[in-house]
């Protein structure tokens, strides 16, 4: 009863020892369980064309409805999730719900136009021999069609290198596409990004942070932005917050945004509502 207390009171496993829990308390059986009891579920971000304003992707971004805690994001069951090795499970779970979700909602759009579905995976999964094969079994059980999936990778992953390049180049080889989430946070070196099989390059909240008008706010963007060009790869800066910020990305050249400025991750009613009018510029 006394870590039943402290447990309500608590936003952060990190601050219980996780062996004083009860057997039936430890994280990841409580994960397992939220995750047979339906208490996941998926929220979708707008990612934006820069330039027409029109709605080219959702990110999904999973959420768990705890029993006694609210809303948890996935930090604060991630780490418990991926040490459990629980990912896997979560991971199938989110992308067999977004996939049927998209399906849904193809149908809604306006003749000729396209929306792609950014999906999160953690290292690793992708260093596992069977990923490819599973992602792309969901996809095709689900119906989705795979050139309309992102699957985001953080440059995490790449510590395995040998272990994940196959992977990628399976899933791409369905028309998969790969984008490179975080970028410049990570280890990376600029020769791993030129020889990696990756189609976008997401560039990271914390640079599109820094813009503020001030000279070379912008610096790294910049730099970023034309990596991209000399590699043929897409972009997308995440963490737009200022209608400032989403004026400069455009001018750098940056093709897409996502941000609080466009729109917080949202339900499926209203990506919905969203896509019964496809044009999210702000006035
Ligand atoms: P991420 O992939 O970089 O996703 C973007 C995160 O930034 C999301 O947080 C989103 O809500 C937040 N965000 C978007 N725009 C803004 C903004 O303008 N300002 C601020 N302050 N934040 C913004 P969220 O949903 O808490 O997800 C955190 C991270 O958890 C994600 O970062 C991703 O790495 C991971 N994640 C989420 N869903 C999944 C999943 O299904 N599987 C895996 N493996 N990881 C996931
Ligand atoms: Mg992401
Ligand atoms: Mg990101
Ligand atoms: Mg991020």
């Amino acid at each position: 009863a006394m870590h039943r207390t402290k447990r309500r009171q608590s936003h952060d496993w990190q601050l219980f020892a996780e062996e004083h829990l009860p057997e039936d308390e430890q994280p990841e059986v409580e994960l397992r369980r939220a995750i047979q009891k339906g208490q996941l579920r998926v929220l979708y971000q707008p990612i934006v064309d820069l330039v027409t304003g029109d709605l080219a992707a959702v990110e999904a971004l999973v959420r768990w409805d705890h029993p006694t805690r609210g809303v948890l994001g996935p930090q604060a069951f991630l780490p418990a999730a991926e040490e459990s090795g629980l990912i896997n499970d979560l991971g199938r779970f989110v992308l067999a719900e977004a996939c049927s979700q998209m399906r849904g909602w193809r149908g809604m759009l306006p003749d000729g136009r396209s929306l792609h579905l950014s999906v999160n995976f953690s290292p690793s999964q992708f260093a596992r021999p069977d990923f490819a094969q599973d992602v792309l079994g969901i996809v095709d059980r689900t119906g989705f069609d795979p050139a309309d999936l992102v699957v985001e990778i953080t440059e995490g992953a790449l510590v395995d290198e040998e272990l994940v390049v196959p992977q990628l180049e399976a899933l791409r080889a369905r028309g998969v596409r790969i984008a490179l989430d975080d970028f410049g946070t990570g280890y990376s070196t600029l020769y791993q990004i030129t020889r990696l099989p990756i189609d976008v390059l997401k560039l990271d909240r914390s640079f599109v942070m820094e813009i503020n008008g001030g000279r070379s706010s912008n610096a790294v963007a910049e730099a970023v932005v034309r990596i991209a060009r000399m590699l043929h790869l897409d972009t997308v800066a995440e963490g737009i917050e200022e209608p400032s910020q989403a004026a400069e990305l455009t001018v750098l050249g940056f093709k897409n945004g996502q941000g609080f400025y466009f729109a917080e991750p949202m339900t499926p009613d209203a990506v919905r509502t969203l896509i019964s009018a496809p044009h999210l510029q702000k006035a």
